[in-house]
């Protein structure tokens, strides 16, 4: 199959939604619960039948041992437990030899019992826990239907997972409120809820009816750009400080990659688009979980292979159109090889001679790359000298302490003071500059 610009791509991703939009819960900002008007008749239930397709397709798609089969909502635990032990059945039915097949669960959890969390031990599968951090910022947008708070519900759930051993990863959202909040949220999931893998989403919705990418103001509830720069940067220094190697921000690593020269270990920052597919309930294929609007309809599995949608040439194009539309201020920023623009759908505002399509979050992520530029280059130098990043920690500690002391007389190529073994002018050097 070929990828966004016709070479040879062995794997892809697809995102299912077996309830589609339906969600047992109301978040104030949750994009996809206004999305249920694209199916105005469906019992927003996916069928045994697009179930075996998705995962036969998926199978039989990828040239790669490891195939991942991810269910994503809407909530997909409103399908019932049922659906997916037959679903781990079909897998069984139609795995290759020596391909390992994974299955990722995004859920907010409020249904998990003992009964789910034993099946997802006993198979394996990866859990994404929705959680905005400790009760009151948790509960300000993430509320139920009866506008009640949900933050006690969730940790019990996640209080479950760890009873019956599950690994889990925790999504949190970032709004306009707890991202005033970084360290209470940051130490909540390390110091209370003790998780390590940690992934911070910003919310970034765009004022209209429809939850389609349009209009060009956000609403409130949605992180200013700057505030979401302050976010990472308060999270990131308490990181870098204590916790390199033992928490797990996926923020962090996706940023590192672009610094190692390989960005797009996460989809927002890599070049281009395009091998991230969203499955509607009833086989229907978009262009991205983000883009599950008719413009970006590729088709569906149970008259189209999986592999001829995302290999379409409709689908290259969303892909390439990430690269060739970024604005001059992008193409000619110190921080495009770690960026790239991050996500189309934040692409909506000025530049500041005015162009279109710069991200809304542009500023966030300067502050962001700003800041964080000396320690990533430091743990970029690590890693690829087969050390590890947890080193940078002793590093920067030594630099701190040794900053004024330093004598003047150690030259940027001699060995650094700290006893890391680099060159003076590779490590501490760099932060004395
Ligand atoms: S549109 Fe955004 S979320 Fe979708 S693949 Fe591209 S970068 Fe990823
Ligand atoms: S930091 Fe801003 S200017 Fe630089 S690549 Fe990202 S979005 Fe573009």
């Amino acid at each position: 199959m070929n990828g966004p610009d016709g070479g040879a791509h062995p794997a892809f991703h697809i995102m299912a939604k077996p309830t589609g939009a339906r969600c047992n819960l109301a978040c104030a900002y949750c994009f996809f619960l206004k999305k249920e008007h694209l199916y105005p008749d469906s019992n927003f239930r996916m069928t045994d039948e697009v179930m075996e397709e998705y995962i036969r397709q998926t199978i039989e798609g990828h040239r790669v041992p490891h195939v991942t089969i991810a269910w994503q909502g809407g909530e997909p635990t409103l399908m019932g437990l049922e659906f997916f032990r037959r679903s781990v059945e079909v897998q069984k039915k139609y795995a290759k030899p020596k391909t390992h097949i994974e299955n990722t669960f995004q859920t907010n959890g409020i249904l998990l019992d003992d009964e789910w969390c034993r099946f997802f031990h006993d198979n394996n599968f990866l859990i994404g826990l929705s959680m905005d951090g400790p009760g009151e910022l948790h509960d300000t947008c993430r509320r139920d239907r009866q506008d009640r708070g949900t933050f006690d519900r969730v940790l019990k759930a996640a209080r479950l997972l760890q009873k019956h051993r599950v690994e889990f990863n925790i999504l949190c959202t970032v709004n306009g409120i707890n991202a005033d909040h970084p360290l209470e949220v940051y130490r909540f999931f390390r110091d209370e809820l003790s998780v390590e893998y940690i992934q911070f989403i910003p919310i970034v919705e765009r004022e209209n009816a429809t939850g389609f990418q349009e209009g060009d103001t956000v609403t409130g509830r949605s992180v200013r750009p700057e505030q979401w720069g302050r976010f990472l940067v308060a999270i990131f220094d308490e990181w870098i400080e204590n916790d390199v190697g033992r928490m797990f921000v996926l923020n962090f690593d996706a940023a590192l990659a672009g610094w190692l020269g390989i960005a797009g270990t996460a989809c927002i920052f890599a070049p281009t688009c395009g091998l991230g597919v969203a499955l509607e309930h009833n086989g229907d294929v978009y262009s991205c979980d983000h883009f599950v609007e008719p413009d970006y309809l590729l088709g569906n599995i149970l008259a189209t292979p999986l592999i001829e949608l995302v290999n379409s040439e409709k689908q290259r194009a969303f892909g390439t159109a990430k690269r060739d539309t970024l604005p001059r201020y992008c193409r000619e920023c110190d921080f495009l090889a770690i960026c790239n623009g991050e996500c189309p759908k934040n692409r909506y505002v000025r530049t500041p001679d005015g162009e279109e399509g710069l991200n809304y979050l542009c500023e966030g992520y300067r502050i962001f790359f700003s800041h964080a530029d000396r320690p990533m280059r430091m743990m970029a130098d690590l890693l690829r000298q087969g050390r590890n990043a947890d080193e940078v920690m002793p590093m920067l500690a030594a630099a701190k302490r040794g900053r004024e002391k330093v004598p003047a007389k150690v030259g940027r190529n001699d060995p650094c003071p700290c006893g890391s073994g680099l060159k003076y002018k590779k490590c501490c050097g760099r932060m004395s500059r």
